[in-house]
Formats: structure tokens, C-alpha cells, sequence
């Protein structure tokens, strides 16, 4: 049973650890420099897999915690475009002269909306790809996709160059909610997306959802599931919103007096996640879901699920390479991140060097942390031993949450409770070395 206690004492800033070091922990002592001898150092034979960025959208959703901006015009689109292809161009030369194979097994368009790009740009960034690198046949594609905005053209270019997996950005079915998040897109509109998606040889369809936005409630949370699971996808991810007006100010434009406390939060993610559940939607790790048969389900049934900065994966890849504003990269040596704004970026981009501003090496003791971090985010419980760490260093941390039955400790095995579940997060932070008591700069754990 979840209470006002636990949500008080628990309910507080942590990370999503998507990477570890977090974010926050990048400097600029890593460089443009350090990324190349990363690069050059990658085994010849190590599959890729890569990330690609377009931080572009045509209308602000006030929730967004993403790295977007809004056009009105395309010309900015398209001159991305042709920086995006200098980049390409730029990293699959360096890896070539260093003699890696450049063998990609996954890529992944992010943003922004992906579908920004016309089908022509998007055809052309493809075949760069294709020309850089070395693409297995059976290619995890996939792509986040506005359905207000995807257009047939688009939609047949996907097809043509074999995108096998999509993602919508859905966040609720209600049309009040929908209006007070400025994002308006009726059900029969996903639904039409979603039918136009299989048809043009998409395999697997991921819904994203959202609690705790403004006017959202335990029942309207049900409608919306009964909704999405109408549409049978594959996957479906329950986001809690990230309220951060101080990181991103259009947030302010939501009716803060609207949005459901943390108790109100923590019930409309529990209501998600039983109608998900009865509708055989597994639980995967913190907030994702899947129907059987699904990669994710079974790499969490055959412990190979992975956490990166897409989430939850079944990715193999040993090294990440991003691209674009903002982009992270995640190589076996560390972290490194493009710079944020489009025009730096470009600026580095046009002059042929690496567009870095920041990242962080990885040490063994990371590495061992990460793992730890990892198991517990991917399976909610981990076996401390086999990574050689002694639980007495985790327990100052471990201590209250073993109190308040939010994990048991049983020699080396620690697993966190039903009643931890929520809390994953904070359980994962009492194995981070580098949390700073009450760091604001993440978002709540419910
Ligand atoms: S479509 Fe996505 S990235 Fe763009 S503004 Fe909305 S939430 Fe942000």
C-alpha cells in the first residue's frame, strides 16, 4: 500500500538513468579530440548502432521536455538536412580511416518530429547512411512519428527504405486534456495513422502515453488505455510528465493549478497500469509495456533487456553514435554530447569538425555502478556479488527504503518490493556515487 509517508519521503528529484554518469555529470573536458580517439579506439568488428536527432516540430506541445524548436518555414529543415549529411559523411569517413567495419544493426530518428523532414531529405539522410556504413539486412529501423503531421509521402519513403518500427506520441485520448496541453488529435485521426502504419510494412507500433498532466484523472487514464489498447500496439510506454518550467519555461503556459498532485499521480499511474495488465500488456522495468511476443518482453524474459537513451531496448550494440543538436553518443569509453542548439552544431558541422561540447569517461567503478543500476531499472532486483560490490557501501541509502519494505536485502540479492516498484528510481540512486542530496535538476520519482 502506497502512502502519503512513501510519497512524501520517496516522492523526490532523481534521475531516469538512461546513462550512468547521468547528464549532469558531463564537462567539457571531453572534447571533439577525446570523441575521435574514442572513435578510432571502437573494436574494427563492434556492431553500431545510430541515433539521429531532428530538433524540430511545427507547434509547441506546453508539456515538452524535449529538445525542439518551432519552424514555420521548411528552409531551416532543409539546411539541417544538409548538415545532417556532412555529419554522416564525417563520422563514417573517420571510423573508415580507422579501419572499423562501420556494421550497424540499429538506427533510431528521434526528436523533435522525425517527420519533419520531407520524404525526400529523409530518402537522401537513408542513403547517406547506407553509403557510410555497412547496414545489416535485418535492420532495426524505427522512427518517432507526429501522427497531426506524417503525410502519405513520408509514409511511402519509410516504406521504401525499410523503417520497421514506429513510435506515436499520444499522451491522452481526452480532448479536454489534449486542449490544455496544446496538442489536439482525435482518436480517429491515431487511427487512421496507425492503419496507414501497417500498411506500409511497420512490424512493431509503440503508443507513448502520459500521467500527471493537466485535467487528467484515474478514470480519463482508463479511457485512454481502453483506447490505445484498441489499437493494438505492440508497445505501449507510460511516461509520468516532468513539470521543469525553470529548464523549460513554455511549461508555464499549462494551468499549474490543473495538475494532479503526487498521491493524485502515483493513482492514475497504478489505474494505467491495471488496465494495461488486464489487457496482457507485461510491465517491462519502470514504465513500459508489452504485449506478448514483443522484443522487449522477451529480452526481459531471457534477462537481455537493455537501458540506454532511448529507454528500455533489446539493442546490442557496444557502441551508440548520435547525431544532430543535442545528440548523445554512448561509447564503450564514455558519454559524449552534441552541442544543444542547431546553430553551434551546424557551425561545427560546416567546418568539419566533430560537433562536441561535453561528455564524461567511464571508469571501471561507473561500469560496475552502471550495471548494478541497469539490473535494477531493467528487472528490479540484482545480485550484488556478481558485480563484486559489498551491499554495506550502498547502506546508508539502502537503509530507510529496507525500513519502509521498499526493497529486501538477502545477502547479496536485493529486489525491490511491490511496493518499491514505484520507486525504482530511488532504489537505482542508492548505487549512484554522484547524486547530490536533494539534486533539483531531476524530475519527481511518481
Ligand atoms: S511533438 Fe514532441 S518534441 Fe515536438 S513539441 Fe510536441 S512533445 Fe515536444
Amino acid at each position: 500500500m502506497i502512502t502519503d509517508h512513501l510519497i512524501a519521503v520517496y516522492d523526490r528529484p532523481v534521475p531516469r538513468y538512461t546513462s550512468y554518469p547521468t547528464a549532469p555529470h558531463f564537462h567539457e573536458g571531453v572534447d571533439a579530440g577525446v570523441m575521435a580517439d574514442w572513435l578510432r579506439g571502437l573494436a574494427p568488428e563492434a556492431p553500431l548502432s545510430l541515433y539521429l536527432h531532428v530538433p524540430f516540430c511545427q507547434q509547441m506541445c506546453w508539456y515538452c521536455g524535449c529538445n525542439t524548436q518551432i519552424v514555420a518555414r521548411h528552409k531551416p529543415i532543409a539546411d539541417f538536412a544538409d548538415t545532417l549529411l556532412a555529419e554522416i559523411a564525417r563520422i563514417g569517413d573517420m571510423l573508415k580511416a580507422a579501419g572499423h567495419q562501420r556494421i550497424v544493426s540499429s538506427i533510431h530518428f528521434g526528436g523533435g518530429t522525425p517527420n519533419s523532414l520531407d520524404a525526400d531529405e529523409f530518402e537522401r539522410i537513408m542513403a547517406a547512411l547506407a553509403h557510410h556504413f555497412a547496414l545489416e539486412p535485418d535492420l532495426d529501423l524505427a522512427i518517432e512519428l507526429d501522427p497531426r503531421t506524417v503525410s502519405d509521402e513520408f509514409l511511402a519513403a519509410m516504406r521504401r527504405v525499410g523503417v520497421n518500427r514506429a513510435s506515436l506520441g499520444v499522451q491522452d485520448f481526452d480532448p479536454v486534456v489534449q486542449a490544455a496541453v496544446n496538442r489536439v488529435q482525435p482518436f480517429d485521426l491515431v487511427k487512421e495513422c496507425v492503419a496507414k502504419l501497417r500498411a506500409n510494412g511497420i512490424r512493431s507500433l509503440n503508443l507513448d502515453l502520459i500521467y500527471g498532466l493537466p485535467f487528467q484523472s484515474v478514470s480519463g487514464l482508463r479511457r485512454t488505455v481502453a483506447q490505445a489498447v484498441e489499437l493494438a500496439p505492440d508497445r505501449i510506454a507510460l511516461f509520468g510528465y516532468a513539470h521543469v518550467p525553470w529548464m523549460k519555461p513554455h511549461q508555464r503556459l499549462l494551468d499549474e493549478a490543473s495538475l494532479p498532485d503526487a498521491y493524485a499521480r502515483f493513482r492514475q499511474f497504478e489505474a494505467a497500469a491495471q488496465a494495461l495488465a488486464a489487457a496482457d500488456y507485461a510491465r517491462i522495468g519502470l514504465d513500459h509495456f508489452a504485449k506478448p511476443g514483443d522484443a522487449l518482453r522477451v529480452a526481459r524474459d531471457n534477462h537481455t533487456l537493455k537501458r540506454n537513451f532511448q529507454g528500455y531496448t533489446v539493442d546490442r550494440a557496444d557502441a551508440l553514435i548520435g547525431f544532430g543538436p543535442s545528440a548523445i553518443s554512448a561509447l564503450p569509453q564514455g558519454y559524449i554530447q552534441n552541442a544543444p542548439d542547431h546553430a553551434p552544431w551546424a557551425r561545427a558541422v560546416s567546418e568539419g569538425r566533430l560537433a562536441v561540447v561535453k561528455g564524461v569517461a567511464v571508469t571501471d567503478e561507473d561500469r560496475r555502478r552502471r550495471a548494478i543500476i541497469e539490473q535494477i531499472m531493467c528487472y528490479g532486483t540484482v545480485d550484488l556479488a556478481a558485480f563484486q560490490f559489498d551491499p554495506a557501501l550502498a547502506m546508508p541509502a539502502l537503509w530507510p527504503l529496507i525500513e519502509d519494505g521498499l526493497v529486501h536485502l538477502n545477502g547479496s540479492n536485493l529486489t525491490v518490493t511491490e511496493r518499491g516498484l514505484p520507486f525504482q528510481r530511488v532504489v537505482a540512486a542508492a548505487f549512484d556515487a554522484y547524486l547530490a542530496p536533494e539534486n533539483k535538476r531531476h524530475s519527481r520519482a511518481v
